[in-house]
């Protein structure tokens, strides 16, 4: 395996590849979300690149940038044990050598970004898009691997892919969790005992509300009241209904209806992000 922290030589490793190549852009702190993602482009590729890169501009002033987790060498490690090709760790310099304010970025359009995290995180997809356009066009990959659990920032890459033309597959992964259901996140390395208890409530509030959904529940009022009450303790930034392929607000639940939750816990302050199919 690989490990290539500049873009002069990455180029030069994937001139040399022989067949597929699958991406896996990742922040790194790696967890078994990450290695499912890792584990089905080790299937479906003849050789894979996992990026690890805290990319800074898609962090606010007012963010966890300096904190964010960082475990280099486990990262690596983990990636040889699944049999990556290359893993791309680069400094910021190497990812953007001009000057920060001075970027040429992808901007998605206003109607898909000025709701649920793109509302609280302005300019935020702007730097998932611009990072992830770049190790598009660094890695030459034929299959790019996102979660599930980032699901406004799979729509918003899968409708770059398909406005711009890059000739990459988007592979939509599931949500990997816990066994009681915790969404695996990076950031979960925050939460105190007492966040994590309250952190759960957030899946179970997701999997009420599809319970009630199968029982015939469909009024957005009633299910909101129901999932509020279960995550009572948590600062709830929002939690929508979204048809799962338009990202447009629902009126009623029906099959297509995915519901996204962002919620901060008291202790640590961290932010949560979570979201369930009402069917599939
Ligand atoms: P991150 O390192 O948080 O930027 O995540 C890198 C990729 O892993 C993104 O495509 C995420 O959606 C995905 N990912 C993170 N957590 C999970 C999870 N629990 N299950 C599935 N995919 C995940």
């Amino acid at each position: 395996m690989k490990i290539i922290d500049n873009v002069k030589e990455l180029k030069e490793e994937i001139k040399k590849l022989k067949g597929s190549i699958g991406l896996v852009p990742t922040m790194g702190a790696l967890h078994d979300g990450h290695l499912s993602l890792i584990k089905r482009a080790t299937r479906e590729n003849d050789n894979v690149v996992v990026s690890v890169f805290v990319n800074p501009i898609q962090f606010a002033p007012s963010e966890d940038l300096d904190k964010y987790p960082r475990q280099p060498e486990k990262d690596i490690q983990l990636c040889k044990n699944e049999g990556v090709k290359i893993v791309f760790i680069p400094k910021i310099s190497e990812m953007y050598s001009d000057d920060k304010g001075n970027l040429t970025l992808i901007c998605p359009p206003y109607n898909v970004v000025d709701k649920l995290c793109g509302k609280s995180r302005p300019g935020h997809f702007d730097g998932v898009c611009s990072v992830v356009a770049k190790l598009f066009n660094l890695t030459k990959a034929n299959k790019a691997y996102f979660g599930q659990k980032d699901a406004q920032q799979l729509f918003i890459v899968k409708k770059m892919v398909r406005d711009l033309n890059f000739d990459v597959q988007i592979v939509s992964c599931p949500i990997i969790r816990e066994p009681d259901n915790l969404a695996l996140s990076s950031r979960n390395k925050y939460l105190t005992q007492n966040d994590r208890k309250l952190a759960l409530n957030i899946s179970k509030a997701l999997f009420n509300l599809k319970k009630l959904f199968t029982q015939g529940v469909v009024d957005i009022r009633d299910l909101v009241d129901v999932s509020l009450k279960i995550m009572d303790g948590l600062d709830v930034e929002y939690i929508e209904f979204v048809d799962k392929n338009t990202f447009n607000f629902k009126t009623k639940a029906d099959r297509d209806t995915l519901v996204l939750v962002a919620a901060r816990v008291p202790e640590s302050n961290t932010r949560l992000i979570d979201n369930i199919k009402l069917w599939e």
